[in-house]
């Protein structure tokens, strides 16, 4: 494989020449750190969203669904923590990535000189200049733009759910210990955003908390964290690519009895894409300290009432599809021809087939246009006419489309058609009116 950074820039040219993803309002520069997904990039990051869904919310008894608005009273910021901790003036220190107030007592030095001691790695003259932090993206509610008015886009969409979570189990009758999934974007006003995809200011969360009765919440963490790793690996990803970093004491999140990112080795190093929490009862019993609601749980076997704790999966959707984009990404030589393939896993290719006629004559691209329109009421797939075979076939390599069925001479008068697999490049005839069944059988799991 060429280098790291080559990998990247290569990744970042095909996303945009097979249309996964724009820079957005490229034509005016674009928008730092905000990207626009395109026709292939959209139904990548959907499929992989509804993967999220299904085995989340469809197939477990009890996990229920949320969508909470975006827009939030803004008391909930404060009550979690939100608005006092991210509105001081704030130094990072570059090596070890911990975040800081500027006035920290255990800081030495002036932050930004080389003298500057990070409080907590104790390296020299890696920490940047004071910075007043605005995480949060501020808006106002209402045609007056005063403080009053204020307003906050979220910056997670865990909040959604804790301010939810009893409306959710009384309607749904759910008992403890149970889960509450949510899929949406949330918005931060990063810093150091880079890096394609992997950090922007405005992206999606998949997060599900898991409410359970206090002293039950390490082995609920436990069963979670090894859970949502298998859950990486059946979506495709290279086993040896994904590792568990557990948070050290000083990482830990003000929220946090204990954490463990699942990474992922991206082109450029090994980084979070999910994270694992036990946030403990922290923000239930702070929403009932701020909003003067009870937040309790009554269990109906004992009659007791408290406030549960919350294991937390927090997943993003954008990285998630940085994740698998980068790992499908493969050059190959295939009969003296370089190619760059996608090998994404088939249940969530963006496109599922191809159908090519193989000349644009004799009755072939009636038979194939006849396919192509049986197959899409069940697969989103393509039709293609344009070009040699040869070049067909390698614009669906690079677009990930594992299979390639192509109407030749023979498909009109016997009406079966070649499938060829994206991976091992090998054709099989198929019958015309076999195709579903042969799709769907490959496209499960
Ligand atoms: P990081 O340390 O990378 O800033 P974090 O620890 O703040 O991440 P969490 O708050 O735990 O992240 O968010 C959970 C998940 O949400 C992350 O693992 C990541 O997949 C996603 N996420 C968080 N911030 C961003 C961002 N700016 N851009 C894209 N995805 C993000």
């Amino acid at each position: 494989m060429p280098p790291a950074d080559n990998v990247m820039e290569k990744l970042v040219s095909l996303a945009k020449r097979r249309g996964f993803v724009f820079q957005s309002s490229e034509i005016y520069g674009g928008l730092g750190s905000v990207w626009d997904y395109g026709p292939l990039g959209v139904e990548l990051k959907q499929n992989i969203k509804e993967r999220w869904w299904r085995s989340m919310v469809h197939e477990r008894e009890d996990i229920e669904g949320l969508d909470a608005a975006i827009l939030m009273h803004p008391k909930v910021w404060e009550a979690s923590g939100h608005v006092a901790g991210f509105t001081d003036p704030l130094v990072d220190c570059k090596h070890c990535k911990n975040r800081f107030r500027a006035d920290d007592p255990r800081l030495t030095g002036t932050p930004g000189q080389p003298d500057a001691q990070c409080p907590v790695c104790g390296t020299k003259g890696t920490l940047t200049a004071p910075r007043l932090f605005n995480l949060m993206f501020k808006t106002f509610m209402g045609p007056v733009e005063e403080s009053a008015a204020v307003v906050y886009l979220r910056p997670e969409t865990a909040q959604g759910i804790y301010v939810n979570y009893l409306n959710v189990q009384q309607s749904s009758r759910q008992k403890l210990p149970f889960g509450i999934a949510q899929i949406g974007k949330a918005f931060r006003n990063e810093i150091t955003p880079g890096n394609f995809t992997f950090r922007t200011r405005e992206f999606e969360q998949m997060e599900m908390q898991f409410f359970v009765k206090p002293g039950s919440e390490d082995e609920w963490f436990e069963f979670w964290r090894h859970e949502r790793l298998r859950w990486h690996e059946a979506l495709g990803v290279r086993p040896e690519k994904l590792r568990f970093h557990r948070h050290g004491p000083d990482e830990l999140a003000h929220y946090a009895k204990d954490a463990y990112d699942i990474e992922y080795e991206f082109p450029f190093g090994w980084h979070e894409f999910e994270g694992i929490h036990n946030r403990t009862n922290f923000d239930l019993s702070r929403h009932q300290e701020h909003s003067g609601k009870k937040l309790e749980y009554l269990d109906p076997a004992t009659n007791e009432r408290f406030i549960p704790f919350v294991v937390e999966t927090s997943l993003g959707a954008d990285r998630t599809t940085l994740v698998v984009l980068c790992d499908a990404y493969h050059e190959e030589e295939v009969e003296g021809d370089k190619r760059v393939v996608m090998r994404f896993r088939p249940a969530i290719a963006p496109l599922k087939a191809a159908v090519f006629p193989l000349v644009n004559k004799e009755g072939m691209p009636e038979l194939a246009r006849r396919i192509h329109d049986g197959l899409r009421r069940r697969f989103n797939v393509f039709y293609d006419d344009g070009g040699s075979i040869g070049r067909r076939y390698r614009r669906q390599d690079e677009a990930g489309t594992p299979f390639g069925i192509t109407v030749d001479g023979q498909s009109t008068q016997d009406q079966t058609v070649t499938v060829r697999d994206r991976d091992t490049l090998q054709q099989v005839r198929v019958a015309a009116d076999q195709l579903v069944e042969h799709l769907a059988d490959k496209l499960q799991g």
